[in-house]
């Protein structure tokens, strides 16, 4: 009898332990390629130098708590000297629960300031009912923000927003602002008094969403104020999330469209010099090629890989 309920114990426990190591090896990648992706982002970008005291945007959504995360672990490694001041704007939005980030930034240890400003109340007097809140209040937020960056001696603002956030932005100012404009990595605050850095740049949000899981991460809602964030934003995060479904490895060309820029084959003059252009006489690969198709070959982009669902 007891050998067979050991069996049955035996048998039970083999598949979860399997899938126990599966999950512990997936996070580990999770980890690795979340490190990596924000390494190679501050990088490239040159975000961060010897010196830099950088303020870290916490919303409580899942993305800054995810870059806080993965900040802490590269300062922690980092060749160069920095520091980290995590700050959340207490915008008394109904029902926000005050207590969770400076708990949990209590217990991570990092140093940090929560600043509280009624916007809230605000931007109810002054926006009249049933119409968009949001450009004021991100406008009110704004300068709080680079108050408290003054007050708190930060060079530096890094906000939380990742690879899809830039594409969906530069959809967005393609079908609403008839502009090639993305989401930059890094540049100076519209006051010219901050570097605005993205350290998330390169990182997928399923990544920061399973890393956001893992961690426990006490995320608060951001539906509080009971304004629509941002319908278009919505719409177009669901195009592109369709065509990458269908179209596996899209979203990742689309993203390094945008790192590899041919002025020359877009019609900003101001880019490239139409009017002065001159015959040369040389054989140039980047030529017209007049009449012949271009040959696309999705699979041929460095660093990307295309799995094929057919
Ligand atoms: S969604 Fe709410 S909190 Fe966010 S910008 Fe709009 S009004 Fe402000």
């Amino acid at each position: 009898m007891n050998e067979t309920v050991e069996h049955t114990w035996v048998e039970a426990d083999a598949p979860d332990a399997a899938k126990a190591a599966k999950i512990e090896r997936e996070t580990h990648k999770l980890e690795k390629r979340l490190c990596r992706q924000v390494g190679q982002a501050i990088s490239d970008f040159n975000m961060i130098e010897a010196g830099d005291r950088i303020m870290v945007c916490m919303s409580g959504g899942k993305d800054s708590y995810g870059m806080l995360d993965i900040l802490m672990k590269m300062k922690a490694r980092a060749p160069v000297d920095f520091t980290l001041v995590a700050v959340n704007l207490d915008q008394k939005q109904p029902g926000f629960p005050a207590e969770v980030l400076p708990n949990y930034l209590q217990a991570l240890g990092v140093e940090f300031h929560i600043e509280t400003q009624d916007t809230y109340s605000i931007v109810k007097d002054k926006i009249p009912e049933g119409k968009t809140m949001c450009s004021l209040c991100s406008r009110l937020r704004r300068g709080i923000l680079y108050r408290v960056a003054r007050e708190l001696g930060c060079n530096k603002l890094a906000l939380g927003h990742h690879r899809d956030d830039m594409l969906q932005t530069f959809f967005l100012n393609m079908f609403f602002g008839g502009k090639l404009k993305g989401m930059p990595p890094k540049l100076v605050s519209d006051n010219g008094e901050f570097m605005v850095i993205r350290p998330l740049a390169y990182v997928a949000e399923t990544d920061l969403q399973r890393w956001a899981a893992h961690r426990q991460f006490p995320i608060i809602p951001c539906t509080l104020c009971g304004s629509q964030e941002n319908l278009q934003r919505q719409v177009v995060g669901n195009m592109l999330r369709e065509w990458q479904k269908k179209h596996p490895g899209r979203i990742e060309n689309m993203f390094a469209a945008l790192q590899n820029v041919v002025p020359s084959h877009l019609m900003d003059a101001s880019l490239h010099d139409f009017k002065n252009l001159q015959i040369t006489g040389i054989a140039d690969e980047a030529g017209d090629k007049a009449f012949d198709e271009e040959e696309f070959n999705e699979a041929s982009l460095p660093g990307i890989q295309v799995i094929s669902m057919n």
